[in-house]
């Protein structure tokens, strides 16, 4: 049966009984024009990097996924991909949960965490993306179907700029009728008040803010008593959310902050296993947790993740930052998680995002609106291989900061 908008992806009628014939890293890289060269957390990006993995079936239907490992180090994601291949050759790639559990017992011993699951996140995705192609089925409904009829999203941006310049994004961001926005601190408590204020200011009263420490600052943390002082500094502004406080691993620094200060407190973005979200939450570490199917191991990870989150009566707002494959495969998972409350949307100018995309996305005032094309939405085409060839200079790198 063949799905008449999406003739293009190959529909046919059951998943089962394919074959997976190739397994291929595909990397496609944009730079960013000279005005977009930001500086970002504690690092500078001269453009931005998708890590891909195609899928290859017998039937000719091919699936994309992405790891946002790509942004950081694609030598090391080609190399893991690689190195599942001749494994997943021959295997019928609707065993989804099976092939991930074979992969991750490849890697056991040197792989239980950290890129070696976010590499096999891109795998996971793309043989989602495959199923849901050849049964005619956005990825959503394969995985339970729609929990929400919308979800709201935030643009994710406000890196390091000229107050001309923030004024300039927090009118693009308002103009485009996002519902929040999220901008990046760790300056200091003066500094980091005195932007949030600003943005407030230029946002105007529709439009949220939250902010972001990145780890609470990457590459140089923070100690919770540094990072509640920066707390401190911006709870009477009625943000948000204050997101990664501290570093990835102070979990314990995470629950003084979110014990000492009346803002919710958000992380796990860059949590690459169950173990360390349940950390998280059983440490009472953080009012909103922020999973990444790029990044976690898959879509199902995530969806899993928002129920270990739900019983522990903490919210859910995906991670998303990439191109088209960690934005979709977030929002797959978040509309299929119920307590997912938020969509993170990288507002970075990023032709992979949209041009990565079967269909636009779907957003009535703000709010996303569950993706319809089958499998996750991706396309991926030797037209925009050519147009976006692999620049190795694009890897994301920390400097330090002042
Ligand atoms: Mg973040």
């Amino acid at each position: 049966m063949t799905i008449q908008p999406f003739s293009d992806v190959g529909v046919v009628s059951d998943a089962r009984g394919t074959r997976i014939v190739a397994v291929r890293p595909v990397f496609l890289s944009y730079t960013y024009p000279p005005e977009h060269v930001q500086g970002w957390s504690g690092g500078r990006l001269p453009g931005i990097t998708a890590g891909l993995v195609e899928i290859t079936t017998d039937t000719g239907v091919t699936g994309v996924g992405e790891t946002y490992a790509g942004v950081f180090a694609p030598d090391v994601v080609r190399a893991i991909v690689e190195y599942h291949a001749a494994g997943l050759i021959g295997q019928d790639p609707s065993n989804i949960e099976r092939l991930w559990h074979e992969c991750r017992s490849r890697m056991l011993y040197w792989g239980r965490n950290g890129i070696a699951i976010a590499t096999l996140s891109a795998i996971e995705a793309a043989l989602w993306d495959v199923c849901g192609k050849l049964v005619g089925k956005p990825v959503v409904e394969l995985l339970g179907g729609p929990c929400h009829d919308s979800l709201p999203r935030y643009a994710s941006g406000g890196m390091e700029a000229d107050a001309a310049g923030m004024r300039a994004e927090a009118t693009s961001v308002r103009d485009a009728g996002y519902l929040a926005m999220k901008i990046r601190t760790g300056v200091s408590p003066e500094a980091d008040r005195a932007k949030a204020q600003f943005m407030i200011d230029a946002l105007g009263p529709d439009v949220r803010l939250a902010v972001d420490a990145v780890q609470g600052t990457n590459p140089n943390p923070w100690s919770a008593t540094q990072a509640i002082a920066a707390g401190k500094a911006l709870e009477d502004l009625g943000l948000l959310w204050y997101e990664e406080p501290c570093a990835a691993w102070d979990v314990d620094g995470y629950a003084a902050c979110r014990a000492a200060l009346d803002i919710p407190i958000a992380g796990g973005e860059s949590c690459t296993s169950p173990e360390e979200v349940q950390a998280f939450l059983d440490r009472g570490a953080v009012d909103i947790l922020q999973p990444d199917a790029s990044w976690l191991g898959g879509l199902l990870p995530v969806v899993r993740a928002g129920a270990m989150a739900a019983r522990a009566k903490v919210g859910v707002a995906v991670h998303a930052w990439g191109s088209a494959g960690t934005v979709l495969a977030n929002y797959h998972a978040g509309f299929a998680t119920p307590a997912c409350g938020w969509l993170e949307f990288p507002s970075q100018p990023n032709p992979l995002i949209s041009e990565l995309m079967v269909e636009p996305l779907r957003v009535e005032q703000g709010r996303v609106l569950p993706p319809t094309a089958p499998g996750l939405g991706l396309r991926l085409t030797p037209e925009l291989e050519a147009a976006y060839p692999y620049r190795a200079d694009h890897r994301y790198h920390f400097e330090e900061r002042r």
